[in-house]
């Protein structure tokens, strides 16, 4: 049954895997950003990849696929080679899309192989600096109040903006138009230039600018305030109830990476979040890297498959406010 035309044919054909798979890596990295450079995404991959560069000695480089919430990006890596040159770095969006969009290009649990958890990343509300009120009480009533001529900006649908926005708005029962950008860098821009009215990003892309007064903050998403951002209460304290949104993100590499590569990518990730640099790197930035435990293949698969689950009946209830 087995000729040995066919057995010679399977071995050569595992032989490339395996030799690839132990010298990896011998050339450069690319993790895909599924948002524009320069904000919280890609600061983070910035950071990973700077820290990986050191561990795997050999250069780990960006590419920002920006647009369509993430989706246009995770779906780059879901169609890379599945050689370990071609990795994802993907936040709370990987389980939000699948609720949020009627068919996604990609199998969100079948097309991609996990290499752990990466760091915790809180968000912050904001408004433009000349927006008129100064905390959430008066913020609200000025929301229900001029819903027609304010604008909210957002990643897209499936970006953890739209995420908090999505929920912020529901919770307080407001409907305010939204403007979709490729990443929350440009989304701020806009904001600074006053283009745009409100946004909720992560602190990785807004302490600076709260620390120098270009917005108004009305809150930070945490259930706990953050040492970096002492001073800004949460908006669970301030009166909305149970409001928590941390973002978590994911780290993976195309379906059917070689299990040797992908076990050279866990130890190096499990060296990253214990790296002293990259933790206070992210600690000035509101973040914190994930405790090692977590920063492992189970540990990401598990709890992508609880957000999927617990994301997909809270983006349902309040569906009429999705773009
Ligand atoms: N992470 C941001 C968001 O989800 C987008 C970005 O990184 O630019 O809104």
């Amino acid at each position: 049954m087995f000729n040995r035309t066919w057995v010679l044919a399977c071995a050569l054909a595992v032989v490339p895997a395996l030799v690839g798979a132990q010298d990896f890596p011998n050339k450069q990295i690319v993790i895909v950003v599924p948002f524009a450079a320069g904000g919280p995404t890609d600061t983070l991959a910035r950071n990973l990849g700077a820290t990986l560069t050191g561990i795997l000695k050999q250069q780990v480089i960006i590419d920002n696929a920006g647009g369509a919430g993430g989706t246009i990006g995770i779906n780059k890596v879901a169609k890379a080679r599945n050689d370990g040159y071609t990795l994802l770095l993907m936040h709370i969006g990987m389980s939000t899309s699948p609720a949020l969009y009627r068919k996604l290009p990609y199998d969100t649990l079948n097309d991609f192989e996990y290499i752990g958890q990466v760091a915790d990343v809180p968000m912050t509300m904001l408004g433009k600096k000349a927006l008129p009120p100064n905390n959430l009480k008066e913020l609200i009533p000025y929301l229900k109040a001029n819903k027609e001529k304010l604008t909210y900006a957002n990643a897209g649908l499936g970006a953890a903006s739209h995420l908090c926005g999505l929920l912020f708005m529901s919770q307080n029962e407001i409907d305010i138009t939204t403007v979709p950008y490729k990443g929350t860098a440009p989304a701020m821009t806009d904001l600074l230039g006053g283009q745009v009215d409100l946004m909720c990003d992560q602190t990785t892309n807004t302490t600076q600018q709260i620390k120098a007064g270009t917005v108004k903050v009305y809150g930070v998403t945490s259930a706990q305030r953050i040492p970096s951002l002492k001073d800004v209460p949460t908006l669970a304290e301030q009166g909305m109830k149970g409001f928590e949104v941390v973002v978590w993100h994911g780290f993976y590499a195309p379906k059917g990476t070689p299990k040797p590569i992908l076990d050279k990518l866990v130890a190096a990730l499990q060296t990253v979040v214990q790296d002293a640099g990259f933790k206070s790197r992210l600690a000035e930035l509101g973040a914190e890297p994930v405790p090692v435990a977590k920063a492992n293949p189970e540990s990401l698969r598990n709890h992508l498959q609880a957000e999927i689950k617990k994301w997909d009946p809270i983006i349902k209830k309040a569906g009429q406010y999705a773009d």
